[in-house]
């Protein structure tokens, strides 16, 4: 199918949150004084949200993304993506009303050993890049039923969020395959499908990841935590395999935020 011509040349924001937490929370006054990486004021949150509905940004599922790039289907102009990583409890606590009440969808891509302990009610300890190792509580499997419900996608993170490509160096193909079909497994067994769409851990890839998750996955999403931050759109001609995203939490000022909007709307 062709693409019309008006949408070859767009560029989609593809924001990636993770913790938004209410003002006065304690965990946002420990992150913030601890340079507030991957972590976002509701407030913030919030004033984001409104900017999109203001400039009349149109929120898009993943998926809808995905057809555009694979199979040329239309997309509305000013389109934008949201996403959530590892399945955080603040996702569904905090950021699911908000997205609500503006009838925004959302992706979440949750870690499925997280999301095992919540619902056996164990805490569980996991590294990130953003914040190292922590014991945060994730969402429960019924908390994600409560996502799909509300409109959002559910995509895979892996089972441990382990750093991939570093994996695949040290124990092979089968390492990352077992990453694969055991969050797959858990994601059939509670949800009753397997994710098309997949977010690298910490962003850790490489091609011979790529080309194993790619037997699983439509979409392979990359991650940069990069400062300053890099500001990267998916395009028409993105690979599927490398679909970009932009990393937002609290050290993006408002007037960076609207900055990605503003370059995303220069053809
Ligand atoms: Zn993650």
């Amino acid at each position: 199918m062709a693409r019309s011509d008006t949408t070859t040349g767009q560029k989609i924001p593809i924001l990636v949150y993770h913790h938004v937490y209410a003002e006065g929370s304690a965990e946002l006054g420990a992150i913030e004084a601890d340079n507030g990486a991957g972590v976002i004021s509701e407030a913030a949150f919030r004033q984001q949200m409104a900017y999109l509905v203001d400039r009349e940004w149109n929120v898009v599922s993943t998926s809808r993304v995905l057809d555009w790039i694979i199979d040329g289907t239309s997309l509305p102009p000013r389109a934008v993506v949201i996403h959530f990583d590892n399945g955080w409890l603040d996702t569904v606590m905090v950021a699911l009303p908000i997205l609500q009440h503006l009838d925004f969808c959302a992706t979440c891509f949750p870690i499925t050993d997280g999301l095992e302990a919540a619902s056996e009610r164990r805490s569980i300890e996991v590294r990130t890049l953003t914040e190292g190792v922590i014991e945060k509580p994730f969402m429960t499997w019924d908390h994600a039923a409560e996502l799909l419900q509300a409109g959002w996608e559910i995509g895979a993170h892996t089972a441990t969020h382990c750093r991939i490509a570093e994996r695949h160096d040290e124990a092979g193909d089968e390492s990352v395959i077992q990453e694969a079909e055991t969050s797959n497994a858990l994601f059939e067994k509670h949800l009753g499908f397997v994710p098309r769409h997949f977010a690298y851990p910490s962003g850790s890839r490489n091609d011979s990841t790529d080309t194993i998750l790619s037997r699983y996955y439509r979409s392979l999403r990359l991650w940069h935590f990069d400062w300053p931050i890099r500001w990267s759109f998916t395009s028409a001609d993105t690979s599927q395999l490398a679909i970009e995203c932009q990393n937002i939490d609290v050290r993006v000022p408002f007037d960076d935020f609207e900055r990605i909007f503003t370059e995303a709307s220069l053809t």
